[in-house]
């Protein structure tokens, strides 16, 4: 919940208006381990973002936080601009999409180390 909230504060401000009317993660069982975007709709399976133990490595980043900002950057990337329906248009949306959740982590946690 607080990725998604810092996330619509992020994208709001540097990309525009969010613009469903809802914001929800829905939860499946880890017959699969992915996350996805539909509009307004982001599935997780448990094994990604319920039931996993990220908390072991205090160095490591929270992989629950970032796998929410991204897939809210999707609400963006593909979902409100994407591509041409050509060859290479997903890498554009995956990138932007990515820099969106590190932009939102960077500003929760910091700049990473180098
Ligand atoms: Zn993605």
């Amino acid at each position: 919940m607080r990725s998604m909230q810092k996330s619509i504060e992020y994208y709001t401000g540097h990309f525009g208006p969010y613009y469903h009317k809802q914001c929800r993660i829905i939860e499946f069982p880890r017959v699969a381990s992915f996350a996805q975007a539909f509009p307004g709709t982001m599935p997780l399976s448990e094994s990604i973002g319920f039931i996993e133990n990220y908390q072991a490595d205090k160095d490591d980043i929270d992989m629950v936080y970032y796998v929410v900002a991204h897939e809210m950057g999707h609400q963006y990337w593909a979902h409100q601009a994407s591509g041409a329906n050509m060859q290479g248009s997903e890498m554009t949306t995956e990138t932007f999409a990515q820099y969106s959740a590190i932009m939102v982590m960077e500003h929760e946690y910091g700049r990473a180390d180098t």
